[in-house]
């Protein structure tokens, strides 16, 4: 079995720094196999040994997925030197993961974003091959009517001349502000924006709601998230 250093596990696993680790293990809360330990640099196995701190048993892991509802305001990259990115909103233990933000939403766009430190696993949700199905809610100035599904049904040409690929348009509310569902399987830059632009009309109002079979967590309000469960990880494959 591959042994590492205790207080390596737990700072890597995101319950702080080295020091912070030292002074849990000073206060006796921390057991390993149900014995309290004394001495940070042990070599136990993060797989096989139980781990506990502060009464808790610990789950190793090395790659850590996170479903964030983003708000407006904060940017999707992870560090920014003048602007709040959507990494500054995580807790400060999951600093050690080096996580990232899983594609983009625009800066006044709110909802589903995924942050890991997974690269394979972004990559592949990524892959513009794999056309991972991505489910917004729009409010757009002016009414959307059933000839704008037929269009976006078709696949609607971009200012830059692109043809995207036929989207799912799915009016909720046609008035002078509507509001609609759109699904769409690729990403191009600002694209929801851009498809109902090449329509003569504004979004007004951008949230993601869905990636692949995964739903934004409606619980979640605005700047919070929470880890994904094995089976929601799963799912957006
Ligand atoms: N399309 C956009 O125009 N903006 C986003 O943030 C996401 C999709």
């Amino acid at each position: 079995a591959k042994t590492q250093r205790l207080d390596k596990i737990l700072s890597h696993i995101g319950y702080g720094t080295r020091k912070e680790i030292k002074g849990f293990i000073k206060k006796n809360s921390v057991r390993v196999n149900g014995t309290v330990v004394k001495d940070g640099s042990i070599h136990v196995d993060p797989y096989q040994d139980e781990i506990e701190i502060n009464g808790e048993t610990i789950c190793y892991r090395d790659t850590v997925y996170i479903m964030m509802n983003k708000p407006q305001g904060v940017i999707s990259a992870s560090f920014d030197p003048q602007v709040e990115t959507v990494v500054d909103l995580v807790d400060a233990s999951y600093r050690v993961f080096d996580l990232f933000p899983v594609g983009r939403l625009d800066k006044d766009t709110e909802g589903l974003l995924i942050l890991t430190n997974d690269g394979k696993f972004a990559h592949e949700i990524l892959s513009p091959k794999k056309h991972v199905p991505k489910t917004y809610f729009a409010m757009i100035q002016g009414k959307v009517t059933e000839e704008d599904v037929i269009r976006f049904q078709e696949g609607v040409v971009l200012d830059d001349g692109y043809k995207t690929l036929p989207a799912e348009l799915n009016i909720l509310k046609s008035e002078d502000v509507s509001e609609i569902e759109l699904t769409i399987y690729e990403g191009k830059f600002h694209q929801v924006k851009r498809m109902f632009e090449a329509m003569g009309k504004k979004v007004i109002y951008l949230k993601r709601i869905a990636m692949g079979d995964l739903k934004l967590d409606e619980t979640l309000a605005l700047g919070e998230y929470r880890e994904l469960t094995e089976e929601e990880v799963g799912k957006l494959f």
